[in-house]
C-alpha cells in the first residue's frame, strides 16, 4: 500500500514544476479561440504537448477530427480519465474559460503519468481531447463509440465565479428542431389554397405552453421559430422552430419529450402541414459519484490550506473567507505552531451565516469580518450562493432561529 500522504506531496510537487508550462496552455487557448469542431489548433497543440510527455496519442478519435486520446499505463490497477475541453464562443472567445479546463486536465493527467513511471501507482492515465462542449456533443459521440469504457472514473474541471464546489450534476437535455411544411397561397387572393405552416408552429408553442402547467419542477422547455416565412402577403409554407428540452434524469426527459412532440404534432394536424422532427445529439444528466467527490472535496480542501500557509508562512497579510470549521481550526492550529500574530490575518464571512461562530471567533481574539451582500443584484447573488453549496440554506435558515 503506498503511502498517500507522500504521493499527494509528490503530485503536488510535479504540478508546480508545471506550473509554466499549464499557465503557457491557458494562455495559447485563450489567445487562439475555435469554435466547436473546428478545435483544429488546440486539439494539435494539445496532443503534441503530451506526446512529447510520453503518452500515446490517438488523434481524431471516434471520427471526430478534433478529439484525441492520450494514454499512459504501467502495470494493471485502475484506469482514470481526464476531460479536456478547448472549444470557444462565438463572438465571445474563451468567456466560459474551457482554456482553463485544458490546462488543468493536462496538469492532472501529466502529474499522474509521471507517478505512474516512477512505480508509484499501476494502472492507466488517459487525458481525453473532449471536442465541441459549448453545442454539438463531442463527448456524446465518444461516449457512443465506446471510447470510455472501462474507465474507474472520468473526471473534470469548470472554471466559475464563485466560491469551489464539488459533484454538482447537470440536467439532460435534447435539442429538438421542428420542421413544418404547408402549401403557399396568396394570403388576400387565395387564402383558402393555403395551408399554414406558420400557424402550426405557433400551435406548437401555445400547445407546449399548455404543457408547462403539468411537467415537474425541474423541466425547462425553450424555443424559438428559426423560420417564419417570407412575407406577410403570402401564407407561409416553410417554417421552423428550434426548442431545448431539459430535466433532472434522462428518464424524465424522455416523458417530456414525447409530450413536446406531441404538442408539435397537434400543430401539423391542427393547420395539414407535413412535420419532420430532427433530434441532435442528447446530453445525459452527469451522475454524480459520491465516494469520489468526498475524496475530492478532501483533497481540495488540503491544497486549498496548502495555498493560504504558503501565503500566511511568507508573512503576507492574509485574507481566509470562508465558513468551513476544518478549515478555520486548520489555520488557528498553523498560526499557534508557527507563532503568527492574529493582527497578521483575518476571517471573513458572509453577514448572516454562522454568526456563533463569527462572534466566538472575535471573542477569541480573532480578526473578523462580516460582508453584507446589498445593491440592486442581491437576490441574484444569494441564490448563486445556494445553488453552489446548498449547505448554506441551512446556515442560513439556521441563523435566524438561533437569533
Ligand atoms: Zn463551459
Amino acid at each position: 500500500m503506498p503511502d498517500l500522504k507522500a504521493l499527494k506531496t509528490w503530485t503536488k510537487e510535479e504540478i508546480n514544476k508545471l506550473r509554466d508550462l499549464l499557465i503557457e496552455i491557458s494562455h495559447e487557448i485563450h489567445a487562439h479561440p475555435e469554435l466547436g469542431h473546428q478545435e483544429h489548433h488546440a486539439a494539435s497543440y494539445l496532443a503534441e504537448i503530451l506526446e512529447k510527455e510520453g503518452f500515446a496519442v490517438e488523434r481524431a478519435s471516434a471520427g471526430l477530427p478534433t478529439a484525441f486520446i492520450a494514454e499512459f499505463s504501467a502495470g494493471t490497477g485502475a484506469d482514470i480519465g481526464f476531460l479536456a475541453e478547448y472549444d470557444a464562443l462565438p463572438g465571445l472567445g474563451h468567456a466560459c474559460g474551457h482554456n482553463l479546463i485544458a490546462a488543468s486536465t493536462l496538469g492532472a493527467g501529466i502529474a499522474i503519468k509521471r507517478l505512474l513511471e516512477a512505480g508509484e501507482l499501476q494502472g492507466t492515465v488517459k487525458v481525453y481531447g473532449t471536442p465541441a462542449e459549448e453545442g454539438g456533443g463531442g463527448k456524446v459521440t465518444m461516449v457512443e463509440a465506446g471510447l470510455f469504457d472501462g474507465l474507474a472514473a472520468a473526471i473534470s474541471m469548470h472554471a466559475g465565479s464563485g466560491t469551489n464546489s464539488v459533484g454538482g450534476s447537470s440536467n439532460a437535455v435534447l435539442p429538438l428542431t421542428f420542421k413544418f411544411k404547408g402549401q403557399p397561397a396568396h394570403a388576400a387572393a387565395s387564402p383558402h389554397k393555403g395551408v399554414n405552416a406558420l400557424d402550426a408552429v405557433i400551435a406548437t408553442f401555445n400547445g407546449i405552453n399548455a404543457l408547462r402547467q403539468h411537467v415537474t419542477p425541474d423541466v425547462r422547455i425553450h424555443g424559438i421559430i428559426t423560420k417564419g416565412g417570407a412575407a406577410a402577403n403570402i401564407v407561409p409554407d416553410d417554417c421552423e422552430a428550434s426548442f431545448l428540452v431539459r430535466a433532472v434524469s434522462k428518464d424524465g426527459l424522455a416523458e417530456v419529450v414525447e409530450k413536446v412532440k406531441n404538442c408539435a404534432h397537434a400543430g401539423a394536424l391542427a393547420t395539414g402541414s407535413r412535420l419532420e422532427i430532427v433530434e441532435a445529439l442528447q446530453y445525459d444528466d452527469i451522475l454524480v459519484c459520491a465516494p469520489l467527490v468526498d475524496m475530492m472535496k478532501a483533497n481540495m480542501e488540503d491544497v486549498g490550506l496548502a495555498v493560504i500557509e504558503d501565503h500566511m508562512g511568507r508573512g503576507n497579510y492574509t485574507a481566509i473567507a470562508t465558513h468551513d470549521t476544518s478549515i478555520i481550526d486548520a489555520i488557528k492550529d498553523l498560526a499557534a505552531r508557527e507563532g503568527i500574530s492574529s493582527d497578521s490575518y483575518e476571517f471573513q464571512m458572509l453577514y448572516g451565516i454562522r454568526p456563533w461562530l463569527q462572534k466566538s471567533l472575535a471573542d477569541e481574539g480573532y480578526k473578523v469580518r462580516a460582508y453584507v451582500p446589498y445593491g440592486r443584484d442581491w437576490y441574484p447573488y444569494f441564490s448563486r450562493r445556494l445553488a453552489e453549496r446548498p449547505a448554506n440554506i441551512w446556515f442560513f435558515i439556521g441563523s435566524l432561529f438561533r437569533r
